[in-house]
């Protein structure tokens, strides 16, 4: 579990029960087409999977929950 890179790899989702790609805050903004508040604040709500990177501490988010998100109404 621990030899592979989450970049580019599937991660198993427990939200979406199934392999998913996770991908970038930035990558997600632009393919779910929300902003990064938006992201944030689907992470605090646990509406997504994520996880963060220990070399950077950048989050990695579940494509697969985004895209169940929908387009938020975003203030
Ligand atoms: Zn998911």
């Amino acid at each position: 579990m621990t030899s592979s890179s989450p970049l580019g790899d599937r991660v198993w989702c427990l939200l979406c029960n199934d392999h998913v790609r996770f991908v970038s805050i930035h990558h997600a903004t632009q393919f779910a087409d929300v902003s990064r508040r938006s992201i944030y604040r689907y992470i605090e709500a646990g509406k997504i999977q994520f996880f963060k990177l220990a070399r950077t501490g950048q989050y990695r988010v579940c494509s697969g929950c985004l895209l169940s998100q929908g387009k938020p109404a975003d203030d």
